[in-house]
């Protein structure tokens, strides 16, 4: 049996998540983004869960793109950032791989490289986000040596990524598409741009291409949400379960520093689960968390291997008692992990991503029968 602490991976969310980014862009192709280790989900098993949905997939780096090949992946594969140094460009074209450019040298060396057939490049537009890409003043004369040299690159399309696009109302996210849009038409380029929360709520920013990446994982990027937000499900459950009970005298504090201080006589219950998986330690006293489907909350600093969590008003609940700390539940109740992420003043990116190696990958469905 070992340590109860599991994370749950529901391939069958992640395909519905992923043909609702797709059905929400009709028009558009939807590349599907596992960088990072499919946000902490395991980018192999995920790619394989979508190999039959997805005409592509994204990574960050080269070595995120050999996994997958060496996994048994052979869709195309986009590297958001390109190449890191010029001597990947051989490696790129064995893999197959399709590149994007955002700076001058990686331009240069594509140039200067001699590729058996044109690579299928995207060339990244620094609309206003301000961290990659060419400036639109730019971007023309890269897009013409580019389209100048059909021997080395093919299929380019511009690329441009958000910084706002996550804001319901919100001026700057059309101040970038306006400047994007002017580029996309005087150049008469197909576009790559939205990301998920762009794909969930901006029609007008969906391109040839959208780049979804976090809802695919079943969480919400938008402020507030949408209509097409609140259909995504859950992908990871983190779960575990109660290893100890402990019942406390008003006053008495619970964990290091004590932070936390029983405000009544206190039933305390100990989850094997702590900031060593990475359930994040700035977790504050509240942080809901569900114990046989029920609501409660932690109560105390989280340690590396346990946390605690008030079992006051649960009395059912005992050692062995299935605890959920963000996901569904056995029974359907649903832990959203971005209200988690809230309680730990951050995004649910950093908490998928942050689960380590110790948490063991449980996978759950993904059996490509039916539709498609
Ligand atoms: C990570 C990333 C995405 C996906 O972003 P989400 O917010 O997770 O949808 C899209 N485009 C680029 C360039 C990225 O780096």
């Amino acid at each position: 049996m070992g340590r109860p602490l599991v994370a749950d991976i529901d391939l069958d969310a992640l395909r519905h998540n992923y043909r609702l980014a797709r059905d929400l862009a009709p028009s558009s192709q939807a590349l599907a983004v596992i960088k990072a280790d499919a946000y902490g989900h395991g980018a192999v098993a995920c790619a394989h869960a979508l190999n039959d949905l997805a005409p592509a997939f994204a990574v960050a780096c080269i070595e995120e793109a050999e996994s997958l090949r060496r996994g048994g992946i052979d869709k195309p594969i986009v590297l958001l950032e390109g190449i890191f140094s010029r001597d990947e460009l051989p490696r790129v074209e064995e893999l197959g791989l399709w590149l994007s450019v955002h700076s001058e040298w990686q331009v240069e060396a594509l140039l200067a490289f001699r590729p058996r057939a044109p690579i299928p490049t995207w060339i990244k537009v620094d609309s206003g986000m301000h961290r990659l890409g060419f400036a639109p003043e730019h971007l023309p004369s890269v897009w013409h040596r580019l389209q100048d040299a059909p021997d080395r690159v093919s299929g380019l399309h511009l690329m441009s990524h958000f910084a706002t696009a996550d804001l319901l109302d919100d001026d700057y996210f059309q101040h970038q598409l306006a400047r994007i849009n002017e580029l996309a038409t005087s150049l008469d380029a197909p576009t790559c741009l939205a990301n998920s929360p762009a794909t969930l709520a901006w029609p007008r920013a969906h391109g040839a291409w959208n780049r979804p990446g976090v809802m695919l994982y079943g969480s919400n990027p938008l402020e507030g949400g949408n209509d097409a937000s609140r259909k995504l499900k859950p992908v990871m459950t983190l779960r575990s379960e109660i290893i100890a009970i402990r019942d406390i005298e008003a006053g008495e504090p619970v964990g290091y520093g004590g932070r936390w201080k029983a405000p009544r006589r206190s039933r305390i219950g100990v989850v094997a689960a702590g900031y060593g998986d990475g359930y994040d330690r700035h977790a504050i006293d509240g942080t809901p968390v569900l114990v046989e489907g029920q609501r409660t909350c932690l109560v105390g600093k989280v340690s590396m291997d346990m946390l605690t969590v008030d079992l006051t008003d649960l009395p059912q609940a005992g050692i062995g008692s299935r605890v959920v700390l963000w996901g569904q539940d056995r029974d359907g109740e649903i832990l959203s992990i971005d209200e988690v992420a809230s309680y730990c003043d951050t995004i649910s990116y950093t908490l998928l991503t942050g689960i380590l190696p110790r948490v063991p990958r449980h996978y759950h469905g993904g059996v490509q029968a039916d539709e498609a």
